[in-house]
């Protein structure tokens, strides 16, 4: 099928998904150390883009009817350049431009950002147990990311969520006191059940520490005032509770998950990925960018690339 479109109208892929936003792995550096990290999919990177290219990228990407940018790495706050970054994407007019971060360079941040017009965050925070925390990043921010959390909050960017990854006798037992740190901080608790991949080093760790998230929605079924489901989310639910709510993503490698992707994403080094589970179908942007290809060209790469994505898990 011909992915032809222009002037902004929205690209569907083969099986009917619309393309809807972009998630921009902007490094594939950290300075933490999460055991279970899949890095976003993306295999070591041999060098970065910088923000003229990425700003590019996401000008065409826009033009191609995406409406969301989304920021990630590795750890995007790392890179020196990241206010320019947010300042050359937020200038093109997208419905929404979000960003992922450990949160440890949160508090200093904040503010720039949300001046620069970054709408939201998410801050990927598994703990509030100092030992826990020192050994699911080999780090000791724990004091730094709750002071980033709050100063997200205080600034304005809005919703800033706090992404949880279970762990079965790590953290499964922490979800009401990280509900009850978010509530009292004005943040959103995110549940995600712990995903096996391959860009992962170690998958023993699923086998110890994968928790089934559905004995958590059972609670959350009983104590929730009302639930809705967030189709093109891939149908994440949120639990609304007493004074607050929690949403959950399910684990990705199922049908339905696939079914409701709406997402393209770009490795560090300038190439389109159609999936997160994969790496053997990936569009290079880079080359023709620096070669001095137009944006009619750039357009014909990510449509190839749009039309590279198919389901991970069929059938949808
Ligand atoms: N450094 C940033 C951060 O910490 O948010 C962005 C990169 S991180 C790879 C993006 C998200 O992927 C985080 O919310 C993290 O918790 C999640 N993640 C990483 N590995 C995972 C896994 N094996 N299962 C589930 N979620 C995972």
């Amino acid at each position: 099928m011909e992915n032809q479109t222009k002037n902004n109208s929205i690209q569907i892929d083969n099986f009917q998904r619309p393309v809807l936003s972009l998630r921009i792995s902007i490094t594939n550096r950290c300075n933490i150390n999460c055991f279970y990290c899949h890095h976003d999919g993306v295999i070591a990177q041999k060098y970065e883009m910088d923000p003229s290219e990425i700003e590019r990228i996401s000008r065409v990407a826009r033009n191609l009817g995406i409406k969301k940018i989304r920021l990630s790495g590795g750890e995007p706050l790392i890179r020196e350049d990241i206010i320019d970054i947010v300042k050359k994407i937020s200038a093109l007019g997208f419905k929404d431009v979000s960003l992922t971060t450990n949160g440890t360079l949160l508090e200093n941040y904040s503010e720039k950002l949300k001046e620069t017009g970054l709408n939201r965050v998410n801050v990927s925070f598994d703990t509030l147990n100092p030992q826990t925390y020192r050994f699911i990043t080999e780090s000791n921010y724990l004091e730094q990311v709750k002071r980033g959390i709050k100063k997200a909050v205080s600034v304005g960017l809005y919703p800033v969520k706090v992404n949880m990854v279970l762990m079965r006798g790590l953290n499964h037992e922490e979800i009401w006191d990280m509900f009850q740190f978010c509530k009292e901080n004005g943040a959103i608790l995110q549940i995600i059940e712990l995903l096996k991949t391959e860009s992962c080093p170690d998958t023993d760790f699923f086998d110890d520490y994968h928790y089934d998230i559905g004995i958590i929605e059972n609670q959350l079924m009983k104590k929730a005032t009302n639930v809705k489901t967030r189709s093109f989310m891939q149908d994440r639910k949120k639990y609304f509770l007493e004074g607050g709510e929690i949403e959950v993503v399910r684990p990705m490698d199922n049908t339905e998950f696939c079914k409701n992707c709406t997402r393209l994403r770009i490795t560090p080094d300038g190439k389109l990925k159609p999936c997160l589970l994969r790496n053997d179908n990936l569009v290079d942007l880079i080359e023709p960018i620096r070669r001095g290809d137009s944006d009619d060209e750039l357009e014909k790469l990510f449509q190839k690339a749009i039309t590279n994505r198919e389901p991970y898990y069929h059938k949808c």
